[in-house]
């Protein structure tokens, strides 16, 4: 999996607690921005994340490239809603490297084998396809969910932290988790302060999932600790 935090909003946590500031103050936005004192800007950043009032964190975004991650990570990830992306085509572009994920459990496994040879045969099957003009729209219906994909991802980022919440959490899928926490640990550089308490609930106080707890909190782990 390759993940790139790409771009994202110059300044986001100035932006969002500039944002917080200006809506209970007289001066305009851009006369706060130049004078608002940092550390506390910062504090009321820390304000707003811990009390929920999270629209004034719609003012920052973050664009991912991602590659090498499987068709099954792709469809749960569009499920979020409050987000934008464009992900290759899989009508317009024939695969000539048909790249596809394994799960680990899978590859450590006794079916290992198994499961490259079917997987080459459904690549070898999908070329012939091809090579006797079928169309590439066609032919990729008989392309597995493990087969690679490449999106990009652009979040604000209170959606980032909804994401991080339900997708950095154990109960998510090992996959799409592994790119929430990827996506997390870039955001943290990028913007230490609005991502401090960013991941599952468990890192912030009681698992929320109550008794589909997986009852291992994640924050002892060294991405929130
Ligand atoms: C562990 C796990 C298991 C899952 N299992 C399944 C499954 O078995 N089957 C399945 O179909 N899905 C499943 N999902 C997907 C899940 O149901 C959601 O579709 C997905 O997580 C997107 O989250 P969301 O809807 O909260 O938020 P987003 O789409 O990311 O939107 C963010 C927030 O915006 C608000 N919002 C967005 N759109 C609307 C709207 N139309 N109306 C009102 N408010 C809105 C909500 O507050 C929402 O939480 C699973 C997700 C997880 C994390």
């Amino acid at each position: 999996m390759h993940v790139r935090l790409v771009k994202y909003t110059q300044d986001p946590e100035k932006t969002c607690a500039v944002a917080a500031m200006y809506s209970v103050k007289e001066k305009v936005p851009d006369e706060l921005f130049t004078e608002a004192d940092y550390d506390k800007a910062m504090n009321v950043l820390r304000r707003v994340v811990a009390s929920g009032h999270h629209s004034v964190l719609e003012h920052a975004n973050f664009t991912f490239n991602v590659s090498g991650v499987s068709r099954a990570l792709t469809h749960q990830l569009v499920r979020h809603r409050i987000a934008s992306y464009t992900q290759q085509s899989q009508r317009y572009v024939k695969l000539k490297e048909k790249g596809y994920v394994t799960p680990e459990k899978i590859s450590s496994s006794e079916f290992a084998e198994k499961y490259d040879s079917m997987i080459e045969k459904i690549n070898s099957f999908y070329q012939e396809m091809l090579d006797a003009k079928i169309p590439a729209e066609d032919a990729r219906y008989i392309l597995p969910n493990a087969a690679h994909t490449s999106i990009v991802i652009t979040m604000n980022a209170r959606e980032l932290l909804h994401f991080f919440a339900l997708r950095s959490c154990n109960r998510a899928q090992w996959e799409i988790r592994e790119l929430s926490d990827e996506m997390l640990r870039q955001c943290k550089q990028a913007a230490p302060k609005l991502f401090e308490k960013a991941g599952p609930g468990c890192i912030r106080g009681p698992c929320p999932e109550g008794e589909w707890s997986c009852g291992k909190p994640r924050n002892n782990e060294p991405l929130f600790s």
